[in-house]
């Protein structure tokens, strides 16, 4: 009862108020105090959300999905649907973890590829990735749940406070993801139902394209940059 009542009054709170949805402020607060304003934030972020739309928008979803690709980014807070696509509802089906790695997450991929029948599969890294960091200097104080997916990333140094290594091994880390997939999905892939692309959310410019920019780095295991800007399929030129 005392759950319903609070439900009732936060319900009540958030239908009288039209404030814009803010940032929570962790200063000097009690863990009470911060843990209400992340719900109210989350509250209000959904409050401002439902009120922009059309009082139609859900129906369409109701009935079932046909997202348009499967992605599989890493679960990074930097990095969210918004920079990928600005209506993301019903177009992503979107898979998470630390990383961005196939090899753990091959249930839901699956349900993707294979029963969603999305023609395209993106697995998408990002710059300055703390997994990545992690594989990179291994620190030793890591729980053996977080190690089981920190295995499965792939990089090429161990200097996680070198910028370039980092983001050689994220590349290397997006490149071994797609080469994962691309062994569970040749026939797929053979036979042009899927493409597999990956690409690397680059919000610290290290691809001096601007920040933010999603750079394509691997199109059906093709990681030549100069072969895969030709490509009809990434070409819009
Ligand atoms: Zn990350």
């Amino acid at each position: 009862m005392q759950k319903f009542g609070l439900i009732i009054s936060l319900a009540f709170l958030f239908e009288a108020s039209s404030l814009m949805a803010q940032s929570p402020e962790p200063i000097n607060k009690s863990t009470q105090e911060q843990v209400r304003e992340i719900v109210r934030h989350v509250l209000e972020s959904n409050d401002e959300f439902v009120k922009k739309l059309p009082q139609d928008y859900f129906k369409e979803l109701i009935h079932g999905q046909k997202p348009i690709a499967t992605m599989v980014t890493c679960a990074d807070s930097r990095l969210h649907t918004h920079a990928l696509d600005i209506h993301p509802d019903g177009d992503l089906f979107l898979v998470r973890n630390i990383g961005n790695q196939v090899s753990t997450a091959e249930g839901s991929i699956e349900y993707g590829v294979r029963h969603l029948h999305t023609p395209v599969l993106f697995i998408i890294g990002h710059s300055s990735c703390g997994a990545v960091e992690a594989a990179m200097s291994r620190p030793a104080h890591l729980e053996p749940s977080i190690w089981r997916e920190l295995d499965t990333i792939k990089v090429t140094g161990n200097k996680s406070d070198d910028h370039l290594q980092v983001k050689e091994s994220v590349e290397s880390n997006v490149n071994h993801q797609v080469s994962t997939a691309l062994k569970k999905y040749a026939t797929e892939v053979e036979t042009g139902h899927l493409t597999i692309i990956g690409g690397v959310y680059d919000f610290r410019n290290d691809y001096s394209q601007g920040s933010g920019r999603l750079v394509l780095i691997n199109v059906n295991g093709e990681t030549d940059l100069a072969k895969i800007r030709k490509m009809p399929i990434v070409n819009f030129k």
